[in-house]
């Protein structure tokens, strides 16, 4: 039940996937866990190149590596993950982009980092599951921002009154910088629905909007702090 791109699924010499709820870390990443990187995302714009596997990377929301073997990922649980790879499967990337980071430039920003010796041309990006345009509503100051800032028609970042289509606007701006192909793998977090019978859980993702709303009516309800998923990638060689 684990999501995966199938155009990174065509990349050589690459593993990845997209976790839920019944797999945070997607199983065929598991091997590769004690390599991830020490990260504290922060819904910020900057990008780290890794090096080494464990490498302490602090604040940061964006990850870069030529080096086999590591993996790189981005945990979320509603803002939208990246993942990007070079077509010949060289060199990887992902990015935590939530509302913030779109408006930021998180995208912009990896973009720059892939055309320092590269071109994006030479990239192709997969957006994984995030709040959809079905659940993802927001105040419309939010929304007026949005369609202010960016260079694209209002109803395709807002398709229903004060609802955001963050996958949308990030797979629009992902061509506009270049990237040789965008596809989307997983749906909405908040509102899939578990069709694995063996899970017993009634969502498909962790979701924190989901869960924040579940707690406001039950205090009881457990929090997701560390439960979010992992969508990541590795250059197995
Ligand atoms: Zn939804």
């Amino acid at each position: 039940m684990t999501d995966y791109s199938p155009l990174l699924s065509a990349v050589p010499g690459i593993k990845h996937g997209f976790g839920n709820k019944g797999a945070l870390l997607p199983e065929l990443l598991l091997p590769y866990h004690a390599t991830l990187p020490e990260k504290k995302q922060v819904h910020g714009i900057r990008i780290v190149d890794v090096h080494h596997p464990a490498q302490t990377c602090g604040e940061a929301d964006g990850f870069f590596t030529r080096e086999p073997g590591i993996l790189i990922s981005v945990l979320t649980a509603d803002c939208l993950p990246v993942i990007f790879s070079r077509n010949d499967g060289k060199a990887i990337a992902a990015v935590h982009a939530g509302w913030r980071g779109l408006l930021d430039g998180i995208l912009e920003q990896m973009a720059q980092h892939i055309n320092r010796e590269d071109g994006t041309a030479n990239w192709v990006a997969a957006i994984g599951p995030a709040a959809g345009p079905c659940c993802y509503e927001v105040n419309e100051e939010l929304v007026a921002r949005f369609q202010e800032v960016l260079p694209l028609p209002p109803e395709l970042i807002s398709p229903q009154h004060r609802h955001l289509d963050l996958a949308a606007i990030a797979e629009k701006k992902l061509y506009a910088l270049g990237f040789a192909a965008v596809d989307r793998a997983g749906s909405c977090t908040i509102c899939t629905q578990n069709h694995d019978p063996r899970l017993p859980q009634r969502f498909k993702y962790t979701s924190y909007r989901r869960n924040s709303h579940r707690r406001t009516q039950d205090p009881s309800h457990p929090g997701i702090k560390g439960r979010n998923q992992y969508s990541g990638i590795v250059i197995t060689g």
